[in-house]
């Protein structure tokens, strides 16, 4: 069959350039324009200096990427379009990229039964340009770049292999271009190709074995080691090498910092590095177990101390001996438990409830708070000897807003973990949802950062990114506002328009949302903001309060 190739201008409609960030996105990905002299000569140095073939490899490779991912963006916006109408859109991309343009080609396909042969004339290649400006007219063809983003873009399409090959080149003399796809045994020597597509350097197996390492241990929590401890800005090293230096001691230590930076991995991370790591760690979270049973968790209680103690239990500390126990929000504790702890840190003794018997223990103790102590003993909340003994060793964790440079790290770091948790393969986040990673405040610090990153993972297409839709209601109220420019389908610049309303639409198509929805969502996202407050909620979103209240019922 003939096929028809519609021209670049609807694709390039889609490109977006923020002026005030100095980004410029084809859908969510970051692209960049290069001076095609400098591609040039970087491929020259590549030929120089590793050889044509190693050379060939490594530009296939980065053409087969780059074809990847542009089919898995263009099956995403057009979710509907036919596996023929999504092949033809690759050489438009190919096109508005300034690669090549392709001419009427011969194409016969079947997604489903595996079929594919194609075959298209080139004109106006880069690569074959530079190549015969580089060391004039060749013996081979030299469209390797552009040959590999063929393959990856068609390949990725039909869920199997295409090879695609040059039969003629203008680098090799020839008036134009000519490539043929196919699948590879289809090819008679499809081998003396396919070996570009592979990796070959020794340095791809170590970083993939490491990666493998890493991923295995960060399936293992209790493992955790300070070094595990991911972050390398400035306040975060600081913190972390406090806790390096306590670990060999057994000084009581006390983790500040906002909710979610972390504290218990922190306390694990301690426990770990110090000599009872092989000793059991035990956390309690003081503000999750009621007032009356707090002191029998902790110091446990003796049979008949109380009606319903009918047996005699250990409390978390004679569990935690030899080891270390982890007090969250110690600042929680009531005044009784309050003493009673610092008779075990003082003394190293305590008795169980209803029982006159002392008992030593060995623990040592980390506490927690995102309350300010001094605060609460000056308000009497909080006892002042008590607050000398556990504020001896202070570490502050900073919060995520503070330590943005950390955010890729953590990132990967729970793509590792959430990807082997829920079997699924996802490859990363989008330039953009990086980019509104960075501009969001994170006030549930890293534990909001690690519910997103598992939500995502769960909403990805396999294989594929974490993008917008699948990040939007969590973190683009204040994040993903960018002023962008597009163009228009002349190439013209189109006046600024809101990144959010974008995300938002996409948002929307890709979860079937109806406007009914679209209301109930926004209402609750109003809400949710105003912490409940059906007066303020109004206010945001211009209406009345009676009128929100009418419409949440409606909703409802
Ligand atoms: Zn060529």
């Amino acid at each position: 069959m003939e096929a028809s190739l519609a021209d670049a201008s609807e694709l390039a409609s889609r490109l977006r350039f923020s002026f005030d960030s100095g980004h410029i996105w084809l859908g969510e990905t970051r692209m960049i324009l290069l001076h095609g002299a400098a591609v040039i000569a970087l491929r020259k140095e590549l030929i120089d200096s590793l050889g044509t073939d190693r050379a060939r490899g490594v530009l296939t490779r980065i053409g087969y990427a780059s074809g990847v991912s542009d089919a898995a963006w263009a099956r995403k916006l057009y979710p509907d379009a036919s596996g023929t109408e999504l092949l033809v859109m690759g050489p438009q991309l190919h096109k508005l990229e300034g690669m090549v343009c392709t001419r009427n080609g011969r194409l016969n396909i079947d997604v489903a039964k595996g079929i594919f042969y194609g075959e298209f004339i080139w004109e106006s290649s880069f690569e074959a340009d530079a190549h015969t400006e580089l060391y004039g007219v060749s013996s081979e063809p030299a469209c390797w770049m552009q040959l590999g983003y063929a393959s990856g873009y068609v390949s990725t399409l039909m869920g199997k292999f295409i090879l695609f090959n040059e039969t003629e080149c203008s680098a090799a003399g020839a008036h134009q271009c000519r490539i043929v796809g196919r699948p590879p045994v289809e090819w008679h020597d499809a081998e003396a190709s396919l070996k570009y597509f592979q990796p070959d350097s020794v340095a791809d197996h170590i970083i993939a074995l490491q990666t493998q390492v890493q991923n295995l241990r960060y399936s293992i929590d209790e493992d955790l080691h300070t070094d595990d401890l991911v972050g390398a800005s400035p306040s975060f090293r600081q913190a972390s090498s406090l806790l390096k230096k306590a670990a060999a001691s057994q000084v009581t230590v006390l983790l500040l910092g906002e909710t979610g930076v972390g504290k218990e991995r922190f306390a694990r991370a301690l426990h770990n590095a110090s000599n009872r790591a092989d000793r059991p760690f035990v956390a309690v979270n003081c503000a999750a177990l009621p007032e009356q049973l707090i002191e029998s968790e902790l110091f446990g209680v003796e049979k008949g101390a109380f009606t319903g103690a009918q047996q005699s239990r250990p409390g978390r500390f004679e569990r935690a001996h030899g080891g270390t126990l982890f007090l969250d929000e110690a600042g929680e504790l009531s005044a009784s438990a309050q003493a009673k702890l610092l008779r075990v840190l003082q003394e190293g003794e305590l008795e169980r409830i209803g029982d006159s018997h002392t008992r030593k223990v060995d623990v040592r103790v980390v506490a927690a708070t995102n309350v300010n102590l001094s605060e609460a003993v000056q308000e009497g909340r909080f006892r002042k000897d008590l607050y000398y003994r556990l504020n001896i060793y202070p570490v502050t964790i900073p919060p995520l807003r503070e330590r943005k440079d950390d955010i890729a790290l953590l990132v990967q770091r729970f793509l590792d973990k959430y990807c082997v948790r829920h079997s699924k393969q996802v490859i990363g986040v989008t330039d953009q949802v990086m980019h509104a990673f960075k501009q969001y405040s994170w006030p549930g610090n890293i534990r909001e950062l690690e519910n997103v990153i598992e939500r995502g993972i769960i909403l990805a297409q396999e294989g594929g990114r974490i993008d917008l839709a699948d990040i939007f209601p969590a973190i683009m109220d204040d994040a993903g506002k960018p002023r962008l420019s597009g163009l228009s389908k002349d190439g013209s610049v189109l006046k600024q328009d809101e990144g959010t309303v974008e995300a938002f639409l996409d948002y929307v198509q890709k979860n079937k949302v109806s406007l009914d929805e679209v209301e109930s969502v926004l209402l609750k996202a109003a809400m949710a903001r105003a912490d409940g407050n059906l007066s303020s909620a109004a206010r945001a979103l211009g209406m009345t309060r009676p009128q929100l209240a009418y419409r949440l019922k409606k909703s409802s």
